[in-house]
């Protein structure tokens, strides 16, 4: 079948068995790949009511018919499995190198049941695939264990995916981690991989992709390249990607005051630039990095040789904007360097870097309010004590004393708390928000409160991509949208979401749908996915059916199994004015949602 391996691995780790499960086309253009393909198999073989721990959880790797190819953005997949934050649909997308070298070994993804006795890594090497032993890789760091695998295996193009302690104490925000510096990093899908004593996967390929059509595949891919290079934030601007990083914002965010600050207390802080991709580039950044086939590059390459946060290593990248804002400004910490150290022990534990500031900042909140105190946390706890910080996260990761609790999520740790903690968690169905700021993004606050994964910043757009005319013709959203309201945001927030849901079906990394910015890519999407796979009768309206009915499966999973409606609400925190700044006075609550 062209485009696709026209497999999937599937591997028992309670019998050690695995075996091979062909993929025939009427499944594969009905639900594509990513998140249509890991939805189905969710929704087809979760047992209702499954514990996320349980080995009837399944744990999916789920690739794409562009993987392996040089579409641009294409080095991208999915790990999904029942969430143990959520306890509703799991699901974090990756970079870097592994989807296509899956891909060059046969397979277009990989379904993981049962539970091993002891810990194992999986090494697949095209047909060969053998559960080998990795007690002695228990409690190792994500990049000693992807180097002693590939010691093992005799083959530094290995690539690796793998989990660090936090996956292993179940930390209920532990993300898998690829590529030493690339993260699949929400709902807490390490955790699942550590329950099932699952260290590490290492996939060697030499097989290639097959193209149906690779003259016209190549003509599609290289003006879809050509319109990237030519687009104001991904192209070759001082300002771009690539120069900045995803943290190149972080000031024009703080001026339109929706920067998260002070565990979302306000939405600008005067310290912004001192956090910011430019602070970044002229004092610890000494490169960057592009995952597969990516004219981009926005991974950071950092280096902090010395100084109280010194060691931090360029293997490990570099903090981008997420773990820039949640380390950052929504702890109050200005220190830059303390930031790449966080973001380096994140990647080494294995902890998604939003939840864990949060927690984080969470804490840092309820020591101001009198709700802890450093009897229960051991030490002082400031809002900026960068040093208290990292003292914080490893007892998280390592599941020490208060750090057991926050691992637990900010959800569930103020419910044990209580004396009112809940009124300073800022998630949804229990995932930490990413760091944009609702209250002065109001469509955004409708796909957090409705999102299958809980606030979920990479579902539908963000409003301020909507205040310019003719934002998304394909979609018939032409008309230029307020940020601060609603008002003809429930249909747009819908297209987007299927749009959205279609190139996680994809998947192609995000950024290179280019849904901001004024230039669009979708007949050149749609060309490269038709040359690809012999679909010469695709359309953009078959695209988006594609997508809506992903965001449907997900979607019923989490209704299926979680609070379904009833957990489709904000946190109260939204509720409160924000304090300072341009979106000074905001607030969006459930109530705003009523027709
Ligand atoms: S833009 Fe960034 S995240 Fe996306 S493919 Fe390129 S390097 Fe990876």
């Amino acid at each position: 079948m062209n485009g696709y391996a026209g497999r999937w691995l599937r591997v028992d780790l309670g019998s050690g068995k695995s075996g091979v499960e062909a993929l025939d086309e009427k499944r594969a253009r009905r639900y594509l790949g990513g998140r249509g393909m890991g939805a189905r198999i969710l929704l087809d073989e979760v047992p209702v009511g499954c514990d996320p721990f349980s080995p009837e959880n399944r744990l999916v790797f789920a690739m794409g018919p562009l993987a392996g190819t040089f579409a641009p953005g294409a080095g991208r997949f999915v790990v999904l499995a029942k969430s143990p934050a959520t306890d509703g649909f799991g699901e974090a997308y990756t970079g870097g190198f592994v989807a296509h070298e899956l891909k060059y070994a046969g397979y277009d993804g990989i379904v993981v049941q049962g539970t091993a006795a002891e810990m194992v890594y999986l090494a697949i090497v095209n047909d060969r695939v053998e559960v080998r032993p990795a007690a002695r890789l228990a409690g190792r760091g994500t990049l000693e264990t992807e180097e002693a695998i590939k010691t093992e295996l005799g083959d530094r193009e290995t690539k690796i995916v793998s989990i660090g302690l936090a996956g292993e104490k179940r930390v209920r925000y532990a993300c898998v981690m690829n590529d030493t510096d690339r993260a699949a990093g929400r709902t807490g899908l390490g955790a699942v991989m550590g329950a099932k004593n699952l260290k590490a996967v290492a996939i060697r390929g030499t097989g290639r992709a097959t193209l149906a059509d690779p003259k016209r595949f190549r003509e599609f891919a290289l003006a879809n390249l050509a319109k990237i290079r030519k687009h104001p934030w991904l192209g070759n601007s001082p300002g771009s990607a690539g120069a900045l990083g995803t943290a190149g914002g972080v000031e024009d965010l703080s001026n339109s005051g929706i920067l998260p600050t002070r565990n979302w207390e306000t939405g600008a802080w005067d310290y912004a630039d001192r956090i910011s991709g430019t602070a970044m580039k002229n004092t610890i950044l000494i490169g960057h990095r592009a995952c597969q086939a990516c004219p981009v590059g926005c991974t950071r390459v950092v280096r902090v040789a010395d100084g109280p946060f010194g060691g931090v290593r360029p293997e490990y990248g570099g903090p981008e904007y997420e773990t820039v804002a949640a380390f950052g400004s929504l702890c109050e910490n200005p220190n830059l360097e303390s930031i790449a150290l966080l973001n380096q022990r994140c990647n080494a534990y294995g902890l998604d870097t939003i939840s864990a500031g949060s927690a984080i900042a969470f804490a840092m909140e309820c020591v101001e309010k009198g709700i802890l105190g450093e009897r229960e946390i051991g030490f002082p706890l400031a809002w900026g004590d960068a040093p208290a910080m990292v003292r914080l996260l490893d007892m998280i990761a390592k599941r020490e004393g208060i750090g057991d609790l926050l691992a637990e999520g900010v959800r569930r740790a103020a419910a044990q708390i209580g004396r009112g903690a809940s009124e300073l968690t800022v998630e949804v169905k229990g995932l930490e928000f990413g760091m944009h700021e609702a209250r002065g993004k109001k469509g955004l606050a409708l796909s957090y409160a409705t999102a299958p994964r809980g606030a979920d910043h990479m579902e539908g757009f963000h409003d301020p991509s909507l205040a310019v005319p003719n934002a998304w013709p394909e979609l018939g959203v032409t008309e230029v949208m307020d940020r601060f309201t609603l008002e003809g945001k429930p249909r747009a927030v819908r297209l987007a979401e299927d749009y959205t849901s279609f190139i996680n079906s994809l998947p192609i990394c995000s950024f290179m749908s280019l849904t901001v910015g004024g230039i669009r890519n979708t007949e050149e999407i749609t060309g490269m996915l038709a040359a690809a796979t012999g679909w010469n009768d695709l359309t953009f309206d078959e695209e988006m059916a594609m997508g809506e009915r992903a965001y449907n499966l997900a979607r019923a999973f989490t209704v299926r199994e979680s609070g379904g409606r009833a957990d489709d609400r904000l946190p109260a925190k939204l509720a409160r004015r924000l304090r300072d700044g341009a979106s000074r006075e905001q607030v969006i609550a459930d109530k705003d949602f009523a027709p």
